[in-house]
């Protein structure tokens, strides 16, 4: 089944990245337009809700309460191919639910991506902010760095068998915050950014994750440690306790 704005997508391979995290591999005749500017980009998935098989069907009101957002990790455009790391969150949820058990022929729906509004262009410096479900948006950008590239990442994460590798240039201090409660404010990892070494220059800012998180830090950005504009990025990707309509519903609601 394909509209002009979504297609089919058919699990090719799946592999357990961390305890937390499955990585799908799929192929979609939308990857072959996929550009090599595509990674990090997000795409809207519709997964079957669990108990259901296949791709829902695409009308509008179940399109509206199913969809949900998820990075382009990797494209390979001559394969038809691209990964989405998921993480694996519990039963709770549609897209979470279904990839902590998908397998190979497993099909959803996906749209054509977005571009995330990012850039490092000008930056000394880099900084970058994110739990589990923004790690691979993160992880695109930091291994698009130029080598010589100086700066902190802090990735929050559930456990220690959670660190992944990311292929940052070395002058990125990886910096690993370890949170087993996902119901616990992120306390650890606020403390760590707001007493991380000021470099020289002007930085690049990347905070993307749960709502308070996000929102704690754009209120420590703007008052506390301005940042350019242009190169400040800060966003709210989940919200404990709301489902993903419910969660854009209640940032337009608050913006
Ligand atoms: C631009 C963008 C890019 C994103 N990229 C990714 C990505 O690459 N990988 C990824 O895994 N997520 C990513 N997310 C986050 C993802 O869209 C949400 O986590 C989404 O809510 C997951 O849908 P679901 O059906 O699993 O859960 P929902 O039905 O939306 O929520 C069900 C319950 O699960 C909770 N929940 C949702 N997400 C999480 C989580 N991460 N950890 C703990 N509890 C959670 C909710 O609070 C709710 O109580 C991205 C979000 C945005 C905006």
């Amino acid at each position: 089944m394909s509209t002009p704005n979504f297609a089919e997508a058919i699990v090719l391979r799946r592999a357990q990245l961390t305890p937390h995290m499955v990585r799908l591999t799929f192929q979609s005749e939308f990857a072959t337009d996929f550009s090599p500017g595509a990674p990090g980009g997000y795409l809207k998935i519709l997964a079957p809700a669990p108990g259901e098989v296949g791709p829902p069907p695409l009308d509008l009101q179940t399109a509206k309460r199913a969809m949900r957002t998820y990075t382009l990790r990797h494209v390979r455009p001559a394969e038809n191919e691209f990964d989405v790391d998921f993480v694996v969150h519990g039963d709770e949820g549609i897209a979470g639910p279904w990839a902590r058990l998908a397998k190979s022929g497993d099909r959803i729906l996906v749209s054509r991506p977005g571009a995330l509004k990012f850039s490092t262009e000008g930056a000394n410096w880099h900084l970058f902010v994110a739990d589990l479900s923004s790690i691979p948006a993160a992880a695109v950008e930091l291994e698009a760095l130029p080598s010589d590239a100086i700066g902190d990442a802090f990735f929050e994460i559930p456990s220690d068998e959670d660190r992944q590798p990311i292929r940052t240039p070395t002058g990125i201090r990886m910096h690993w915050i370890i949170k087993a409660d996902p119901h616990a404010p992120s306390d650890a990892l606020i403390h760590a950014v707001q007493n991380t070494d000021w470099h020289s220059g002007e930085p690049s800012v990347f905070v993307a994750g749960e709502f308070a998180l996000a929102g704690a830090l754009r209120t420590y950005f703007r008052k506390q440690q301005p940042t350019r504009k242009d190169l400040t990025y800060i966003s709210s990707y989940w919200k404990l306790g709301l489902i993903e309509p419910e969660h854009k519903a209640f940032k337009a609601q608050v913006a």
